[in-house]
């Protein structure tokens, strides 16, 4: 029996391999086949793939590896340099993470990324899941990666009728009996591909599954209804006030958040009523009370709203607007926490993708 569950692991690797090795992603932070990883580039990549897709990381790992080619280089970077190419990846606290890593392996493993998961997760950022992705990738340890799409595969492989958030550990223990004894790093990144490309969520593409043969769904119309899953809560709604405060030559108040919170390092603009210091509204204001009036200044709200989605919640944006003389700012108390950007230089912040999608929007209504 034993010999039999042992062959059959094999078979499973063995026809993964083949599979990757004639179908596998070009993605620009893996090595050509046969090749060695770059342990840099395995570790970047991770990274900004914590919570974002690939399509939306490529351009960004790009861009990092043309301005940091070497994890030394990012080491000596400034941070408000890293966190302003980070912009617009989302899950801010991440570049904070990466650079305060890459300061580390520098400082204490010569800029040598170790190969030991129990080393990997002393870094800041880097989790069970990471820490083994990046020794199988970068160093073809036998390590048991397990992310989203392998959890769906081996739920199918073996059509595990418990609901996903129950059955996680059951997974890890059947995706371990069938790692490999080489090329573990091509292995996990095949178990990758199957998952975002053959065996996708809603409609898996058996008829080319490499591993059909094996899967107690494959083929059958019931695959796409697993994983099984515990019945969805709402997302919780917030409601924020954000503020546009721009003196006549066109600058506009920000002010660079400290390293907590949603947007953890990055540059905002004032904003009221749904982070977690000070969550108090209730729903989004029809006019802007005592309270809400910022610096005691007489705000037009904006007709248009937007929203945001969170992973956990849903914000609700209502925007506000003043435009302010130069010559009266010193009649103001403002903390000093803000500073005023000229137009100019509003491209060189570090702006999450909310804020930008605020200022299209006053953009088009009010700045013309
Ligand atoms: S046969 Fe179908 S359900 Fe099974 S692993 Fe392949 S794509 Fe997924």
């Amino acid at each position: 029996m034993r010999k039999k569950n042992e062959d059959k692991y094999k078979q499973f690797s063995n026809e993964l391999l083949d599979w990757y090795d004639v179908s596998r992603r070009d993605l620009p932070w893996r090595a050509a086949p046969g090749a060695s990883s770059n342990p840099y580039f395995v570790l970047l990549s991770e990274i900004m793939l914590q919570q974002t897709v690939v399509t939306t990381v490529i351009p960004y790992f790009i861009r990092f590896i043309n301005k940091w080619p070497k994890i030394i280089d990012l080491a000596q970077a400034d941070f408000n340099e890293v966190s302003s190419l980070w912009a617009g990846l989302g899950y801010y606290r991440r570049a904070k993470n990466l650079h305060e890593t890459a300061k580390i392996l520098v400082k204490q493993h010569n800029g040598i990324i170790p190969n030991d998961e129990d080393v990997l997760l002393t870094f800041p950022g880097i989790g069970e899941y990471t820490a083994a992705a990046i020794s199988a990738i970068a160093y073809d340890t036998k390590s048991n990666v397990v992310d989203g799409n392998i959890e769906r595969i081996f739920s199918r492989l073996y059509k595990i009728e418990e609901p996903l958030e129950l059955s996680k550990q059951k997974i890890r223990t059947l995706s371990k009996k069938y790692l490999p004894c080489k090329r573990n790093g091509d292995y996990a990144q095949a178990l990758m591909d199957l998952g975002s490309s053959v065996c996708i969520p809603k409609a898996p593409r058996c008829q080319i599954c490499p591993i059909i043969s094996t899967c107690k769904l494959g083929g059958t119309p019931n695959a796409a209804m697993y994983p099984k899953r515990l019945p969805k809560k709402n997302k919780k709604q917030r409601y924020g006030v954000f503020y546009l405060l721009m003196d006549d030559e066109g600058s506009i108040l920000f002010s660079t958040n400290k390293n907590e919170g949603i947007f953890a390092n990055m540059d905002v603009l004032p904003s009221i009523g749904w982070n977690e210091e000070n969550k108090k509204l209730e729903s989004s204001p029809k006019i802007i009370s005592k309270e809400l009036a910022l610096f005691n200044l007489n705000w037009e709200i904006l007709e248009k709203k937007i929203n945001h989605i969170f992973s956990h919640f849903k914000l609700n944006c209502t925007l506000v607007f003043f435009r302010i003389k130069k010559s009266t700012l010193n009649n103001l108390i403002i903390d000093k926490k803000y500073r005023f950007v000229k137009k100019t230089e509003l491209n060189k912040l570090a702006k999450p993708s909310l804020i930008k999608k605020i200022l299209d929007v006053f953009e088009e209504e009010i700045v013309k």
